[in-house]
């Protein structure tokens, strides 16, 4: 069972009003990735009371942290960059809780995509670039103009790693559509991927059974590649133990 969370508002244009915030709003990939993988996918909704938060991660056997707007970089002791998106505040409230829970239960199965990969690392203690422009040096695109099952930028992938044991390969090319990546690593996590530029495409917390982030959206790419399938079974595989 893979609780997967999700963003409010509406997929399209952000809601500023709460109340006519939506809850659940989540792209379909996800689910049949984890369906595909051999998973029970369940949307988890954005309660805000701590010991429901608790509940519900007793209840599933993984977590998925998927895809979405920006953390608030108050989270990581920032002031917003002008290039700051929208922040998700009913998100970042939910995965400031259940980050921190689903880390502290030994051996407990996290995946987290795209702006996974940064809320993993920022409620894990680690902080963001805001955005891209913030590092310098020649940046390969991470917006990709392309359609999402398309691969775009290579990635390189460390030795000794998940990634590698999943992926069986030193170079990877990936999807991408992010403005913002991981800068300081939260303790106890390693960089297992970067991009060409050194901009961190994955992150990884060794001695636990499945901790990983990656910056791009495999969910999109689960069908077409075998290699991102294999990703998401042995996400489920870790969850099933
Ligand atoms: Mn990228």
């Amino acid at each position: 069972m893979i609780g997967i969370d999700c963003s409010s508002g509406r997929p399209d244009t952000p809601v500023l009003n709460p109340l006519s915030a939506f809850s659940n709003a989540l792209p379909l990939a996800y689910v049949r990735a984890i369906e595909q993988a051999g998973g029970l996918p369940l949307i988890l909704p954005l309660v805000q009371k701590p010991d429901l938060i608790a509940q519900m991660l007793d209840r599933i056997d993984g977590l998925l942290l998927s895809g979405g707007y920006d953390v608030d970089p108050a989270y990581f002791g920032q002031e917003p960059h002008p290039n700051l998106g929208t922040i998700d505040v009913d998100r970042d409230r939910f995965e400031s809780v259940i980050v921190p829970l689903a880390l502290k239960k030994k051996g407990f199965p996290i995946l987290g995509i795209c702006r996974g990969i940064q809320s993993l690392n920022v409620f894990a203690g680690g902080t963001l670039f805001q955005d891209l422009s913030q590092i310098e040096g020649r940046l390969v695109k991470h917006r990709q103009s392309t359609d999402r099952p398309h691969v775009t930028h290579e990635i390189e992938i460390e030795r000794d790693s998940l990634m590698r044991k999943i992926f069986r390969k030193t170079r990877l090319r990936v999807n991408s559509y992010h403005h913002q990546a991981v800068d300081a690593l939260a303790p106890g996590f390693i960089v297992t991927a970067r991009s060409r530029d050194g901009v961190i495409e994955a992150i990884e917390k060794p001695g636990e059974r499945f901790v990983l982030g990656i910056q791009a959206h495999p969910e999109h790419l689960a069908s077409e590649y075998p290699e991102f399938g294999r990703l998401f079974r042995a996400f489920v595989d870790a969850a099933r133990r």
